[in-house]
């Protein structure tokens, strides 16, 4: 194309001066290129000088410029070589200078027509715009930073975990806040090195295999992303591969491209706990504001995770609350006692199961209630002054009756409390104390100690003994039993009252307990009875019971002190009875009857003393045991014998006969009255005996009616003291004699002298009432006793019965000839009959006749025999008479 050769040429030679004087004066950038081929055909001064680069220079290399041009913008730079010779262009790139300073360009061309209309050649200028973009850029910057930081906070929002919130903070420096790249990192603990845990932008290579530190002591550690992270700041790095502190990272920050670089620390409950570093490929891209701004990204980053803690800890807290509200809901529901939830006007808004169950009510049904409808004990007001005290206290605890839909009553215990924080709302217990009061009753009844004194009682005793018992066969030790009983407690208590008398039993628990070890124990029997069990005293039996010995009268001694109660002085001595034992050889039954009877043995041997137990005591003890089973077996079993011996007149005529009671002993054979009568009095026993025995003896006499032989016999039964005082004597006799229908004059009563020895008033007019129904009575065994005349006098008696003490000396002591000649005379001044018993010879009944007694009884006419026997045999006699 010579023609635009040649207009090129022109204005070369035309207007040479003019470029080069816009261009040295201006010091515009000037270039000029060939369309058809590209070649570089001016530049200006300028922009030599600038770039370093001559026409001579770049027209053998037309690549020296692209090469200059910022890897980033080489893009843009081909782009524009395509469309520089079509139209006008306008761009603006990068451009590293021969001194590696990079500069923004803004680059200008347009194509040049010639005369024909042709595109001949490219005319471009260029200008240095670094100072221009660098203060856009930075507002750009800061405007994406602020971009960048209301999406942080929009992401500290929508973010629920850390991970998740790291990664989007990191996203967002980069694709919102320019930044090339961004990584998160938190420290090891253990090794102290920070770990990248997310990153995001170019080149995030870079942190394989990074080695930073968050120690202060090595060079890795006081990096910006070290030192940011332990001093929670903000460090700005404006020339990355400048700066010293960067130094470890040079390498690896020249192949990624970063030349400037911002790190900041984030807290974590006010601790370091992360680190933010982000990359720009500009130097100084972080000024004052952005510093400003990535600390407060920083800020609310922390706060963020704070958040996150707190929000963690509150729905764990919830959950729990949400688990321990249906592990509640599981516990009332299986609670046995039951559950209400109510407001202060007592309307029940919940209830378990168990009440359910108790009250009979359905659960609806409760939940319309209120407590006034189910409480059957409390008035309405005083419920409003419960719950009033409640609300003011926080919980009552009271027992009270619920009614069931039965109507039935029940007992219960609630306990109330008011929940906190529930405006107004309380809850409350009721357990059914139903079975609890039985078992109390029980426990009352039961009991293992004694209510007064607090002593363990009989029950708890035996269970020590027992225990005392075992240990005792281990350890080989006596123990000992000390029976303790006061003396003439009752006439104390009788006389001062019953409550001194609980004040005495209190001070004597006191004393006992003070006096023996801590390992002994106490107990009360009842009454002023007390038992001490001394366990280990000895292996040897005598020392045992030395110190047995020696521990009961530090007791008596204690005891005899007087008593101060309510401010009277009292003296009570006691009697102590003491049991050695060892092994399991006596029952515990028998080691406290033993304590007891030896105990006994003390009180007979005047009181305030100590007495050991005896075998022979024990074996008097055994024999009346079994005597009073055996004597009781008697009755039941019949065992005992109407015997009869004949009174007789002076020709040998029967008149009468005597019962004489006989015991037909399964093993004993027959046992003898004196053996067993004296001892049924003892016991009480003679009373049903004795009533037996009247009745037996109506039936024969009633019996003996029908026939002329018995019908005239007068039947002399002996009565005892004991039987005649008792108060119904007289009615049961009558009953006896009206049931029978015996003939009361057939009857005679003998009682002995000592029945007068008590109350004769009263025993006279006893006497004369019963003789006034016909019964007539003799006085036994006379001239042993003490009877005076005068006494004698008043007596309604029919009959003395001279003892056989006195008979059978006759003849032989003359002192007791005297006497029955006495008595006789006596009788007969008296106007009573005289009978003497025992006669067993015939000088006996001679000399009886001849001092004036008509009637006799005793050996020598018969011996005691089979009631029955004696009917028959007078009846045998009569026929051998009449025969
Ligand atoms: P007791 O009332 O003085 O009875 C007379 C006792 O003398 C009877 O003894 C009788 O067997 C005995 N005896 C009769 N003749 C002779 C004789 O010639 N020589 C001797 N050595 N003894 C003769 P027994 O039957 O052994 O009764 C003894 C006592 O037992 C009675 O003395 C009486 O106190 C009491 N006793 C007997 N039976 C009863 C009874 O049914 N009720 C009560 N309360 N006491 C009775
Ligand atoms: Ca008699
Ligand atoms: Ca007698």
């Amino acid at each position: 194309m010579p023609h635009s050769n040649q207009f090129i040429e022109a204005i070369l030679q035309n207007r040479d001066a003019f470029f080069r004087q816009m261009g040295e004066d201006i010091g515009m950038l000037f270039w000029l290129r060939a369309a058809n081929n590209g070649e570089l055909l001016y530049v200006s001064p300028a922009f030599s000088q600038l770039f370093g680069l001559t026409l001579e220079q770049i027209k053998p290399n037309p690549r020296a410029w692209f090469d200059r041009t910022h890897p980033d913008d080489r893009p843009l730079v081909t782009a524009l070589t395509g469309i520089r010779d079509k139209e006008k262009c306008d761009a603006e790139y990068r451009v590293v200078l021969p001194d590696g300073q990079l500069i923004w360009v803004h680059d200008q061309s347009a194509p040049i027509q010639d005369s024909n209309g042709k595109i001949s050649c490219i005319a471009g200028v260029i200008r240095d715009i670094t100072a221009a973009r660098q203060s856009s850029d930075q507002v750009r910057f800061l405007n994406q930073l602020y971009a960048a930081l209301s999406r942080t906070q929009r992401a500290l929002m929508d973010c629920h975990d850390e991970t998740s919130l790291f990664s989007r903070v990191c996203q967002i420096a980069v694709d919102h806040g320019g930044m090339a790249m961004a990584w998160i990192g938190t420290c090891d603990p253990a090794s102290g090195k920070i770990q990248p845990v997310t990153s995001a932008g170019r080149n995030t290579e870079y942190l394989d295999g990074i080695n930073i530190s968050s120690r202060a002591d090595v060079p890795e550690g006081r990096g910006p992303t070290g030192t940011a992270f332990r001093e929670t700041s903000a460090i700005f790095i404006q020339d990355f591969m400048s700066a010293s502190i960067t130094t470890p990272w040079h390498d690896r920050a020249r192949r990624y491209g970063w030349r400037a670089s911002a790190a900041v620390g984030i807290r974590r409950a006010g601790k370091p706990y992360a680190v933010l570093t982000l990359y720009h490929t500009q130097p100084n891209a972080f000024d004052a504001k952005t510093a400003d701004l990535l600390q407060e990204m920083a800020a609310n980053l922390g706060h963020g995770l704070d958040q996150l803690d707190i929000e963690a800890e509150r729905s764990r807290y919830e959950q729990q609350v949400q688990s321990t509200s249906r592990r509640y809901h599981e516990i009332l529901e299986t609670s046995i006692d039951g559950f209400w939830l109510l407001d202060l006007e007592g309307r029940i808004l919940n209830v378990n199961s168990a009440y359910v169950r108790r009250s009979g009510y359905s659960r609806d049904q409760l939940l319309t209630m209120r407590v006034s409808d189910l409480e059957a004990l409390h008035a309405p007001a005083v419920i409003a002054a419960n719950i009033r005290r409640l609300a003011t206290e926080g919980a009552i605890q009271f027992e009270s009756m619920h009614r069931a839909s039965d109507g039935s009553l029940w007992p219960v215990e609630i306990k109330a409390v008011m929940l906190a924080g529930e405006d107004g709302r309380f809850f409350a217990f009721m357990r059914d104390l139903s079975e609890r009061k039985r078992a109390e009753e029980e426990i009352i009844n039961l009991g293992f100690y004694d209510p007064l004194t607090s002593l363990p009682n009989r029950r708890l005793l035996l269970e020590r003994l027992r225990h005392a018992m075992v240990s005792s066969s281990r350890n080989q030790q006596y123990c000992a039993v000390l029976f303790i009983d006061l003396d003439h407690f009752k006439v104390i208590n009788d006389t001062v009252g019953h409550e001194t008398g609980d004040l005495l039993l209190k001070e004597v628990a006191r004393r006992l307990r003070e006096l023996v070890r801590e390992e002994d124990t106490i107990a009360r029997l009842g009454g002023d009875e007390f038992v001490a069990v001394l366990e280990e005293l000895d292996a040897d039996i005598r020392s045992a019971m030395a110190r047995a010995g020696l521990v009961a009268d530090k007791l008596l001694h204690a005891f005899a002190l007087p008593y101060l109660l309510n401010g009277e002085e009292f003296i009570c001595t006691a009697s102590i009875g003491i049991v050695i034992f060892r092994d399991q050889e006596s029952s515990i039954e028998d080691i406290l009857k033993h304590s007891d009877l030896a105990m006994y043995g003390a009180k007979k041997s005047g009181r305030n003393v100590v007495r050991f137990f005896d075998p022979a005591m024990q074996h008097e003890l055994e024999r009346r045991t079994r005597l009073e089973a055996d004597l009781r077996r008697s009755l039941t079993d019949q065992q005992l014998r109407l015997y009869c011996q004949s009174q007789v007149d002076q020709t040998g005529k029967v008149i009468g006969a005597e019962v004489l009671l006989r015991w037909q002993h399964p093993e004993r054979g027959l046992v003898p009255p004196m053996d067993f009568i004296p001892f049924a009095e003892e016991i009480g026993l003679i009373i049903p005996i004795g009533q037996w025995l009247l009745r037996e003896a109506c039936l024969h006499l009633k019996r003996w009616e029908a026939c002329a032989e018995t019908r005239p016999i007068l039947l002399s039964v002996n009565v005892s003291a004991r039987e005649f005082r008792q108060p119904d004597f007289i009615p049961n006799m009558q009953a006896i004699l009206a049931e029978t229908g015996a003939n009361p004059a057939r009857l005679e009563l003998e009682i002995t002298e000592s029945l007068l020895l008590e109350g004769i008033d009263e025993f006279i007019v006893k006497m004369r009432e019963m003789k006034a129904m016909g019964i007539s009575f003799a006085l036994d065994d006379f001239g042993t006793g003490y009877s005076s005349l005068a006494y004698l006098k008043k007596l309604p008696l029919n009959q003395l019965k001279i003892d056989r003490s006195f008979v059978q000396d006759l003849g032989r002591d003359r002192s007791d000839e005297a006497i029955v000649q006495t008595i006789i005379r006596m009788s007969e001044t008296l106007g009573l009959a005289v009978i003497a018993e025992g006669v067993e010879t015939d000088l006996q009944r001679q000399m009886l006749q001849h001092y004036g007694c008509k009637r006799f009884q005793g050996y020598l006419f018969d011996r005691p025999q089979p009631i029955d026997n004696f009917a028959g045999s007078l009846k045998v006699a009569r026929a051998a008479s009449v025969d």
